[in-house]
């Protein structure tokens, strides 16, 4: 699915991340762990393409990411790569249904079944009867569950999650595993998750563990 390899990222005289090689295949879940300031963030953004690393590269189903030009990598991006964030990033003048919608419109795809795939997804993470609600009228579980749907719409070959549940109780923290583990065996769906959450860790296919730059354990 994914492949990075001898990637070195420095800012300033930091040497951020140091030869790190990942493969990631079809349908798995990853988790990322390690300390702040390990490098994982920055990781997870080389590996989304957006940013690139001084040295290194990483290709996606073939294709060669790390040389194409900005354009090209924002459409690929927008098709191939979903994101989610610690903080759900949502539009708070839009709905929770055009939230969704967007990556959808901006791919080109028929208006109208971007809406009928958003309503679906929204259906399936429990939020049918939010659709017309603004981010600030929601839950922060139910903003999230919001942004993993925004993250599906294009329905992306891998979903990158940094910190996903930074921001929730452990409650709505476990519910969005359960939602990633679901995702995984319906579409199988391929997820890279950085998580400070060790339950989530334990329930994934493999754990990266991240030091100084570098991936020590596999
Ligand atoms: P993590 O996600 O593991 O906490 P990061 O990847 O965010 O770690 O950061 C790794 C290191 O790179 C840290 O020392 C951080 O301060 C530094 N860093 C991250 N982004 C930038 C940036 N845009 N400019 C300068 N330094 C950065
Ligand atoms: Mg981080």
């Amino acid at each position: 699915m994914i492949t990075g390899k001898n990637i070195q990222k420095r800012f300033g005289t930091v040497q951020v991340l140091k030869n790190v090689d990942i493969t990631i295949r079809k349908g798995e879940v990853v988790a990322i762990v390690g300390p702040s300031g390990s490098g994982k963030s920055t990781l997870l953004h080389i590996l989304g393409t957006l940013d690139k690393p001084d040295s290194g590269s990483v290709e996606m189903n073939s294709t060669t990411l790390t040389g194409l030009s900005p354009k090209k990598l924002a459409q690929f991006r927008n098709k191939h790569i979903g994101f989610v964030f610690q903080f759900h990033h949502l539009l708070p003048e839009f709905s929770a249904l055009e939230n969704v919608c967007i990556p959808g419109w901006l791919a080109g795809t028929k208006k109208a079944a971007v809406e009928a795939r958003a309503k679906e997804l929204l259906q399936m993470l429990g939020l049918s009867h939010r659709l017309e609600n603004k981010p600030n009228q929601l839950s922060g579980g139910e903003q999230q569950r919001v942004a993993v749907a925004r993250a599906l719409i294009n329905n992306p070959d891998i979903v990158f999650a940094d910190e996903p549940t930074g921001n929730l109780d452990s409650a709505n923290a476990q519910d969005l595993h359960d939602l990633f583990f679901d995702l995984r065996k319906k579409f199988n769906q391929t997820f890279l998750i950085v998580t400070h959450n060790e339950e989530l860790a334990k329930q994934s296919d493999r754990v990266l563990h991240m030091r100084d730059g570098a991936i020590v354990e596999n």
